[in-house]
């Protein structure tokens, strides 16, 4: 609970209380009176009439004594009883209400003289005008003594006084009542209305902070573009049906899958088409998905879907096709349509993991090696995978060191020119030692530095390390060769070596056409327009730029028409088959064709043969490199063995 909610409450229990006080004092001061009035006005009125009326029974008492004494002459005052202890009553006969109380007061009558009229007798300074003296009759005793009887009765001015000072208190407390009644009822109306109010506002705070919770959950746990589940929202779902799993004795499949080469869409169309590509796509798989299974978004263009319950892998061959499958069709984008494709890893509890970052993991390597394979495919893992994975954190960690440390080599390839024979430029190819002539695959780990970014700082040393080596050859007054540096796609962002690429040969004294550049296809699945800008400026600046491994990428003759290039390099794979395999030959053939027709010079890689070499010959090639020429050799071998000295 909040502060502010938590004063709020106080508050309220504060009114709440202060009204119940209020209600209870009320509640008492009634109950108090209404009790006082029961037990206390009765007896109140009785006890003042009667004392009342024995003030007035004592000064008749002392007026007739001393009128007795006066008419009589005697001091003896035995002839009066005052027997006013005896109290009387005058009823309403009709209410039987009590009217007067009265005393009665006994006089000796044979005292007085005769004509004495006792009835009437002047009571002096006593004013019994508010009395009322009944007749006395004279009673004649037994003892023969007269005796007259004097009834006195109380004031009923008194009477209603004390009725008065009755209904008098009586309004007050009926005036407290009220006031009480007034302010329990204005503390319960506030009360109330604080309550209601209460009540009311929070009503409308949980409702907030309920659709807020609600809309924060749904943007924490789900994808906000294709409203699947987020890689959160897969983890808890994931430990949760991997124990549903691991109780009923089943398998779980994680199938990982992303589209190819979206990058590419995101790039050529924008990423609004981007966008709607990742949207159908989600849909589509979705509508592929069984109710019980699990599709999230990972992230990117990464979809994971957690199979729970399966009997045998078919079941998720099944699903994995049909997905697959349901890329096959066209995608409708705003302004454009796009053919993709995609490529599924798929990981099995309880074999290949138990936790849902190992199955992720090895499915994740799977899918790797689906889109090595190919694209467009699923493979399951096997733990051959992970021995790649462990090679790969391996290259990571020992890379940056070789690097730092002077670990790597600069090899030199020679490329002959079939024109004249001459070796008029080699290709710079990077060597990582390991002693005893073993050296670590240049495609794996140049494949992995891209991955972690390394590849930066490696292409950099590259041409450094080229820049060095030519300067050192010129210097030893050999004949320049061009040497033609490998460069990654990553290599043409912002900052990348290209940008430096000019600064750097002249740092070394060079000119542009000594250093040249390799670039593959796949280059362009960058932002295209940038590199074309960039190369353009290489281009003008006369560095010789070639497309390598041409014809196993996208191959399109429109990159042809596009990059400013100066030569195409035809995949060693073509050359390698073109001997037995016609098609090869013919490809090789076109591509030449194309090359000459765009005006660039024609390298073939991976001569290894005479044969090869006459027929690149054959089919018009500029150029070859390959080790029936040579292998890639040392600087200092190289030069020895292929440069020339005027
Ligand atoms: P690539 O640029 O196509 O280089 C040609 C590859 O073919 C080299 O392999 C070379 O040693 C090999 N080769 C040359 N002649 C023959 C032959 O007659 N037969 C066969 N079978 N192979 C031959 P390498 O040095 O292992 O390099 C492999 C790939 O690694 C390169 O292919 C290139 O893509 C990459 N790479 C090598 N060095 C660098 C570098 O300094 N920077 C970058 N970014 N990539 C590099
Ligand atoms: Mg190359
Ligand atoms: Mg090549």
């Amino acid at each position: 609970m909040s502060k502010g909610n938590i004063l709020k409450s106080l508050a309220l229990s504060v009114d709440f209380k202060s009204s119940l006080l209020f209600i209870s004092l009320g509640l008492v001061i009634i109950v108090m009176t209404l009790w006082n009035w029961h037990y206390d006005f009765k007896p109140r009125l009785i006890n003042e009439a009667q004392s009342n009326t024995r003030v007035l029974a004592a000064s008749y008492a002392r007026a007739i004594e001393s009128q007795f004494q006066n008419i009589s002459g005697k001091t003896d005052i035995s002839a009066i009883h005052n027997s006013i202890n005896e109290m009387l009553l005058i009823n309403d006969p009709s209410t039987g209400e009590n009217l007067y109380f009265g005393v009665t007061l006994e006089v000796d009558y044979d005292a007085f003289p005769t004509d004495y009229d006792l009835v009437n007798f002047d009571i002096g300074t006593t004013n019994c005008s508010d009395c009322i003296i009944t007749d006395n009759p004279i009673y004649k005793r037994d003892s023969g003594e007269l005796i007259a009887i004097l009834k006195i009765y109380a004031n009923p001015v008194f009477y209603q006084r004390l009725v008065s000072d009755i209904i008098d208190d009586l309004a007050l407390m009926l005036v407290g009542i009220v006031i009480v009644l007034m302010l329990a009822w204005l503390t319960s109306n506030r009360l109330l209305y604080s309550l209601r109010e209460r009540e009311r506002s929070l009503i409308i705070e949980i409702a907030e902070r309920k659709s807020v919770e609600d809309r924060l959950h749904q943007i924490a746990t789900y994808d906000q573009l294709t409203n699947l589940p987020n890689r959160y929202l897969l983890q808890a779902d994931f430990t949760r049906k991997l124990e549903e799993t691991a109780r009923s004795k089943k398998m779980l499949a994680t199938l990982f899958f992303d589209i190819d080469h979206f990058k590419k869409i995101n790039d050529m169309h924008g990423h609004e088409a981007g966008d709607a590509l990742l949207k159908l796509a989600a849909d589509r798989v979705a509508d592929v998905t069984r109710n019980y299974d699990l599709l999230a978004r990972f992230g990117g263009d990464e979809f994971v879907m957690i199979m729970s319950n399966i009997e045998n892998r078919s079941d998720v061959i099944y699903v994995a096709e049909k997905i697959i499958a349901s890329f096959s069709k066209t995608f409708v984008l705003p302004n454009t349509e796009v053919q993709v494709t995609a490529s599924i890893g798929i990981s099995v509890y309880p074999e290949d993991g138990d936790d849902p970052s190992e199955l992720l993991k090895n499915a994740d390597l799977a899918m790797y090696r689906a889109k090595a394979d190919g694209r467009n495919g699923y493979q399951f893992f096997n733990a051959e995978m992970n021995l790649e994975l462990q090679y790969s954190q391996w290259v990571e960690t020992n890379l940056r060191e070789a690097l730092n440390n002077g670990g790597l080599e600069l090899h030199f390839q020679p490329q002959v020119n079939l024109e004249n024979g001459k070796v008029e430029s080699c290709e710079a190819l990077i060597r990582w030692p390991q002693g005893s002539n073993d050296n670590v695959n240049p495609t794996d780990f140049i494949r992995i530095a891209e991955r972690t970014g390394l590849i930066n700082e490696i292409s950099r040393w590259v041409l450094q390390e080229a820049c060095r080596h030519v300067k050192e050859w010129n210097d030893q007054g050999y004949e320049t060769v061009r040497v033609d540096i490998n460069l990654s796609g990553k290599d043409f962002a912002d900052r990348g070596v290209l940008y430096s690429f000019l600064q750097t040969l002249r740092h070394h004294n060079l000119q542009p056409h000594q250093i040249g550049v390799e670039i593959t296809e796949n280059i362009l699945l960058g932002s295209t327009d940038q590199i074309i800008k960039a190369l353009t400026v290489l281009h003008n600046a006369g560095v010789h730029i070639s497309i390598d491994d041409f014809g196993t990428g996208f191959s399109s003759l429109n990159y042809l028409k596009q990059l400013p290039l100066s030569g195409i390099k035809i995949d060693q794979s073509f050359v390698h088959e073109a001997p037995s395999n016609k098609d090869d030959l013919i490809i090789i053939q076109a591509i030449t064709l194309v090359g000459h027709g765009f005006g660039l010079d024609v390298i073939a890689e991976g001569v290894e043969t005479e044969w090869h070499e006459s027929l690149c010959k054959g089919v018009g090639c500029n150029t070859i490199q390959g080790i029936y020429v040579s292998e890639p050799l040392p600087a200092d071998k190289f030069a020895k063995k292929f440069l020339k000295k005027p």
